[in-house]
């Protein structure tokens, strides 16, 4: 059972690089906001509403906790074992369904209206996270790993590569935007949107790459920005205010919990937690609260940044 620190600074968060030290609060810790998940994703932040929701994949329902009363109930049941969830730029969710092998978007009314769920006339693999930009548009990749077996959605066989896509909403247009890479997963923009960067599953070791994203927002060549090491297995993604890259990481003693990345790809700070942190968002009233999403819990922690990306 994980137990919080009883001390400050909670020595659950490591400073590798002296630039990681100013956005360590020394009196704030690691706190365990919610359990009994079997496989949670996909946090995202409602500031309006003041609550988080998240994934739990296998139990095919969306969570959602609130944060002034702390208090954890079912927003969706059944989601289509949704995976990744952000907002768009009207504040609307947009989910990856590996069920539905989609992405959908949630109206002010509740109705989902789907995004996108086949290229090429041949249904997408599985969609797993998802990010908008301020243009708008809709950028998701698609792996495999939602068909791969009936606990996370509904084993099958692929039909297509696993790209990452850019949807236009407005116009229904899906490009592949990145052919190449082998089980894309997380994805975020630099603050400035020049740069995005993805996650890859697929080479071993496992690597975050970063591409520069052109005035048309189509993408130069991807080149490596971390590579993960024998073990390392990097999640889901977010960008902080300065750039810097925070990563839920696995798996295992150890490697177990965030990585945060200077925009150099320096390892710059650690955050230990029992379990493989598959996704994260920042949130808050403030935007500087930092969820953490495991297997089994949900992990908050304050830190002195705020992130981007968040309506
Ligand atoms: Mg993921």
């Amino acid at each position: 059972m994980w137990e919080p620190s009883d001390t400050y600074p909670d020595p659950s968060i490591e400073v590798l690089d002296s630039r990681f030290q100013k956005y360590r609060l020394n009196n704030a810790g690691i706190e365990l906001l919610a359990t009994g998940i079997r496989y949670g994703e996909g946090p995202v932040w409602f500031g309006d509403g003041r609550y988080l929701l998240w994934s739990d994949i296998p139990n095919n329902r969306i969570m959602r906790w609130d944060e002034e009363t702390g208090a954890v109930s079912v927003f969706r049941k059944p989601s289509g074992y949704a995976n990744g969830n952000t907002r768009d730029r009207q504040g609307r969710l947009v989910s990856c369904e590996h069920g539905g092998r989609r992405v959908v978007r949630t109206e002010y009314g509740g109705t989902l209206t789907v995004l996108a769920d086949r290229y090429d006339g041949k249904r997408l693999n599985s969609p797993n996270d998802v990010i908008v930009r301020r243009d708008g548009s809709v950028w998701f990749s698609d792996p495999d790993f939602g068909i791969q077996n009936d606990y996370e959605g509904f084993k099958s066989e692929p039909e297509l590569p696993t790209h990452v896509y850019r949807l236009d909403p407005a116009t229904g247009r899906l490009d592949a935007v990145i052919k190449d890479i082998q089980n894309p997963n997380g994805l975020c923009f630099s603050p400035d949107e020049a740069l995005l960067y993805v996650v890859d599953n697929g080479s071993r070791p496992n690597r975050i790459l970063v591409y520069e994203v052109n005035r048309d927002a189509s993408l130069g060549q991807g080149r490596t920005f971390v590579d993960a090491g024998d073990l390392g297995l990097p999640d889901g993604i977010r960008c902080d205010m300065d750039g810097n890259v925070w990563a839920g990481w696995g798996s295992g003693p150890g490697l177990s919990g965030v990585m945060v990345f200077a925009p150099d790809g320096a390892a710059i700070g650690r955050i230990a937690l029992p379990d493989r942190c598959a996704n994260l968002c920042f949130g808050g009233l403030r935007r500087n609260r930092l969820f953490m999403v495991t297997g089994q819990c949900l992990f908050g922690l304050f830190v002195n940044t705020q992130g981007v990306g968040c309506p």
